[in-house]
């Protein structure tokens, strides 16, 4: 089942509590994170005298049943801090259910029941449901820099026709052409992996003439490399401007899916018994094939 969920925020970090709050939401078991929108600054809705919101949407997909989903995304609003008193008061954090199945009962109503009175949760939605009709009435909606969004996160993988990617901690494929293609894209960029890709590069170190960013709760200190703990922390050390090249493995795929912009997809023909795939890329669309003896390259974009 598909879930459009509506994020606000107008008490404390707000951006960073939005951050958050999308990284618990993409944690919850059996829910996947397809896309996050830009974050915009609205102004409140049908009160007065409170504080700017920032808002932003996202595209969730999940075999949860919709009430314990609800649940689910009350125990985050609880855990970052939102205490409930009275309806539309300023808030920590709100997650709302705005489109997808149909429900109505006590606790739950979708689509949410002002959502097409509100452009301060149209306007986000629309980046990520092209397809949804509504009429705005036209309140004062501003895209904000710094939204997970706004980072240029390409994903660079070599996988087999499943998208298979690995097998036993190791990747299945060494071929030059991938890899002189992967130095062509990466040279004088950032690139952003995990510890286990660590593992695979030459002695264990590094890349040359690249930032290298490593993502992991568990590494200390690595000389030619900064060390991320979580996806969070990362926004804070990037810059928009830059180009950051995700590199694997698996997990940290599954990780920056939801932001990627483009993809780099070297295809082999072939089917290795894979332990460890690429995710979907339903979301993108086909750009480019350039097709090679055995194997060839595609690119895929928003
Ligand atoms: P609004 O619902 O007008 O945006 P609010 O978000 O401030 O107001 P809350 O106090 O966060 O309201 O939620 C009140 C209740 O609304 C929740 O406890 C929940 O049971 C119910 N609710 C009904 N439909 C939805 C929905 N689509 N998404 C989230 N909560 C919903
Ligand atoms: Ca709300
Ligand atoms: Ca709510």
């Amino acid at each position: 089942m598909i879930y459009y969920l509506g994020l606000g925020a107008n008490l404390g970090q707000c951006e960073q509590t939005l951050r958050r709050a999308i990284e618990r939401v993409k944690k919850i078991p059996d829910v996947k994170l397809l896309r996050v929108s830009s974050f915009y600054e609205t102004e409140p809705w049908g009160v007065e005298g409170q504080p700017n919101y920032i808002n932003a949407a996202i595209k969730i997909s999940t075999e949860l049943e919709p009430l314990a989903f609800l649940d689910e995304l009350q125990r985050i609003e609880f855990e970052l801090g939102r205490i409930r008193r009275k309806r539309w008061e300023a808030r920590i954090i709100d997650i709302d259910i705005l489109y997808g199945a149909k429900i109505s009962c006590e606790r739950l109503t979708v689509p949410h029941k002002f959502l097409f009175e509100r452009d301060f949760a149209l306007i986000p939605l629309a980046e990520i449901f092209p397809t949804l009709k509504f009429n705005l009435r036209g309140d004062k909606v501003i895209r904000v820099a710094g939204s997970p969004i706004d980072f240029k996160f390409k994903l660079v993988a070599c996988v087999d026709k499943n998208f298979g990617l690995g097998k036993g901690g190791k990747l299945l494929f060494k071929i030059p052409a991938d890899l002189k293609n992967f130095r062509r894209l990466t040279l004088g960029h950032t690139i952003i992996f995990g510890r286990k890709t660590l593992e695979t590069f030459p002695n264990q170190q590094p890349l040359d003439g690249r930032r290298n960013i490593i993502l992991s709760r568990s590494l200390k200190n690595i000389s030619g490399a900064e060390i991320v703990g979580s996806v969070a922390e990362l926004f804070n050390v990037l810059d928009t401007a830059e180009e950051n090249f995700i590199i694997g493995g698996a997990e940290i795929f599954n990780e920056f899916i939801p932001y990627a912009t483009e993809i780099f997809l070297t295809v082999v023909d072939v089917v290795a018994e894979a332990d460890t795939f690429f995710p979907s890329v339903d979301e993108f669309t086909l750009r480019g094939v350039k097709t090679f003896k055995g194997f060839e390259f595609r690119r895929y974009t928003l």
